[in-house]
């Protein structure tokens, strides 16, 4: 740990090792013999040494961080009173845009078929069609097994689940 001090001749500030604390010597700036401070003396250099540095270091520490806390306290309620003005004024686009919930439909093709008829894709373009191509978030390929009605035997079929806002 150094030893940070004042030249009492010229005031310059100097840093020495703390082993050199009591000790003349000469300051590298005006030359003059001066005597290393020991602040802390060498006997209690592990106590008050180890003691002095975290004191004063904590005090500077809530001191730098009480400023900003006041800062951050109306930076916070700030954007908070803006959350709070948006709601107001637009609540009917609020309302419009709360309609519009983000749903799930799953169109398996064995639902479309009708005597026979794969109708899945008109089914799918249908539905498309009905929501709106630009509320359709995504499409996704799903796989099933389900019995089929006239065979009577588990098959794997497909279909489609469709992520969409309506
Ligand atoms: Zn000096």
């Amino acid at each position: 740990m150094d030893i940070i001090f004042e030249c009492s001749n010229c005031g310059q500030e100097l840093e020495v090792d703390e082993s050199a604390a009591g000790s003349e010597l000469q300051c590298p700036s005006c030359s003059a013999d001066i005597t290393v401070p020991d602040s802390s003396s060498k006997t209690k250099s592990d106590e008050s040494s180890a003691g002095k540095p975290a004191i004063p270091a904590p005090t500077p520490t809530p001191q730098a961080k009480e400023p900003p806390k006041k800062f951050s306290v109306p930076f916070s309620s700030e954007p908070t009173k803006e959350l709070i003005k948006k709601p107001q004024k637009p609540l009917e686009v609020a309302a419009k845009e709360d309609e519009r919930m983000l749903r799930v439909k799953t169109i398996r093709r064995a639902d479309c078929k009708e005597l026979e008829k794969d109708n899945f894709d008109q089914v799918v373009s249908e539905f498309f069609q009905q929501v709106g191509e630009e509320h359709i978030i995504s499409s996704h390929p799903v796989t099933y097994s389900t019995v089929d009605s006239v065979s009577q035997k588990l098959v794997t079929d497909y279909g489609l689940l469709i992520l969409y806002r309506g």
